[in-house]
């Protein structure tokens, strides 16, 4: 028996309430656990745990979210990017869990907010200073965003640190992601010559 499909990330968090509360009659058909439907992540936007609720009203803009679920048999979990405003979904993000994790949350910021990449990166990472109390520094950051794009949630992009740093969701502090990207290797050479001199 084939089921109709369920798209896009509000009606998959739908359902994966329904299996989780036993609601739906396809549990009995496909025999599944709620966590191996595709699901908001947890702490991201439109999952449980995010500080921004479950409001019903699909925001007005595409609005990046990350899905995921957990396969039979396999340690790792699944990803894939999602919209809270339309039925767009990323593929299944391929690789080691933690790039695949990252992989999808830059798939939905490709839909969201494209071009993004060419965003100013800053050095300065948000959980060490509170942008909202920080007006100066973001205003700086965000007049390079594009018009209407800093109200729309596009993302803050920072320096990464180490390889495997994980991108972070938003939260009431920072109501946008925290993508961290890899300095190219010309600034990455130089930051080693800048250490080089201090030791
Ligand atoms: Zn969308």
């Amino acid at each position: 028996m084939t089921l109709p499909e369920i798209l896009g990330a509000r009606a998959r968090q739908t359902y994966y309430w329904q299996v989780r509360n036993q609601r739906s009659r396809r549990r009995s058909v496909h025999g599944v656990h709620a966590c191996e439907t595709w699901h908001i992540r947890h702490g991201h936007p439109g999952g449980a745990y995010s500080d921004f609720g479950h409001d019903l009203t699909p925001p007005d803009h595409h609005s990046p979210t990350l899905l995921t679920r957990r396969t039979y048999g396999r340690d790792d979990d699944q990803y894939r990017g999602g919209c809270l405003s339309c039925d767009w979904e990323g593929n299944v993000a391929v690789g080691p869990e933690h790039e695949a994790f990252n992989t999808a949350i830059e798939d939905a910021h490709d839909h969201a907010f494209p071009d993004w990449r060419s965003l100013p990166i800053t050095t300065h990472r948000a959980e060490l200073w509170d942008l909202p109390h920080n007006q100066l520094r973001w205003a700086q950051i965000a007049s390079g965003y594009p018009r209407g794009w800093a109200e729309a949630g596009a993302p803050l992009v920072v320096w990464r640190h180490r390889r495997n740093d994980l991108h972070q969701p938003p939260h009431r502090r920072r109501p946008r992601y925290e993508l961290q990207v890899a300095k190219p290797p010309r600034q990455l050479s130089a930051t080693a010559a800048g250490q080089a001199e201090l030791f």
